[in-house]
């Protein structure tokens, strides 16, 4: 089973997040039809907005993570609730190049390096909480430590990792962030930085059935962590037939009656699962004189 959870120390400084994603990122791969290196950047992203879901304190916060680095992969979205719901979508689920030089899947090759990392956070407030940063590498968990440090002012460390097996399914996938608070100490930060050094990737930690409750404690024995939360991850995409009726809607009747017109049937796939709504002439005619 799949699931984040939170950790603190109060008296150190030290906030810690780490979740197991590797049905999640099944689930994406399946309903995405994702090629291996697609699969890995989707999976990181969707890792991220699980992780961060759990940064999010009211019950019907959203957090949309976006990334558009003009590279073959297109615009990578990955979406989160703070209940553990995530979805997402890839542009191009095909996106696929030969490993890199040190032998893994190229993120940064099918992401590109030269656009933006996008933060949404919906709290319920008037207006949504939007943090851009330049993307610094394209491999995702680089990014958003530059997008901590950038927008939210938190110096944080950031691993995502997912490895594929060669039938293209996903072997293995999750990812840590660790943030210090205003009051750590220069103590803290040196012992942090020397755990991370002498650490295993946290892909490898999963593969070798470590809890994500265990990979925070190895990564930070030296403090004392309490856990206060822990959420159930699952790929849940929420779109119904009324939802996207309201999008038929905002397109116009006539743009509408013109794909009638041409095709018979007026089809929208939902981006995030794939499910398929369509819509015949007397549909047409309910949604727009009913
Ligand atoms: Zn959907």
């Amino acid at each position: 089973m799949d699931y984040v959870v939170r950790a603190i120390d109060e008296k150190a400084g030290i906030l810690a997040f780490c979740g197991r994603t590797t049905n999640l990122v099944e689930k994406a791969r399946i309903i995405h039809n994702t090629l291996p290196t697609a699969s890995a950047a989707f999976g990181r992203l969707l890792t991220a907005s699980a992780l961060m879901g759990l940064m999010l304190k009211g019950e019907k916060d959203t957090i949309t993570l976006r990334v558009d680095g003009g590279g073959s992969a297109g615009i990578i979205v990955a979406h989160a609730d703070s209940k553990g719901n995530v979805k997402g979508f890839i542009g191009n689920p095909e996106a696929h190049i030969p490993l890199n030089q040190k032998g893994k899947l190229d993120v940064a090759g099918i992401v590109g390096s030269t656009g933006t990392l996008t933060v949404v956070k919906d709290l319920g407030l008037k207006e949504p909480y939007v943090g851009q940063v330049p993307l610094v590498s394209g491999e995702i968990a680089e990014d958003l430590t530059y997008y901590f440090a950038k927008s939210e002012q938190i110096p944080s460390s950031v691993a995502l990792g997912v490895l594929v097996n060669t039938d293209g399914s996903i072997k293995a996938s999750g990812g840590f962030i660790i943030q210090l608070l205003p009051q750590a100490e220069e103590k803290a930060v040196a012992s942090i930085e020397e755990q991370l050094k002498n650490t295993k990737p946290v892909t490898r930690l999963i593969e070798e059935q470590l809890s994500p409750e265990d990979i925070l404690k190895n990564l930070l024995k030296d403090f004392e962590l309490t856990f206060t939360a822990r959420h159930v991850l699952n790929y849940h995409c929420s779109c119904s037939k009324e939802k996207i009726e309201k999008i038929l809607i905002s397109l116009g009747e006539e743009e509408v009656k013109d794909i009638l017109k041409s095709s018979g049937v007026v089809e929208l796939v939902c981006n995030y699962c794939k499910k398929a709504y369509r819509f015949n002439e007397k549909d047409i005619q309910e949604i727009f004189y009913t």
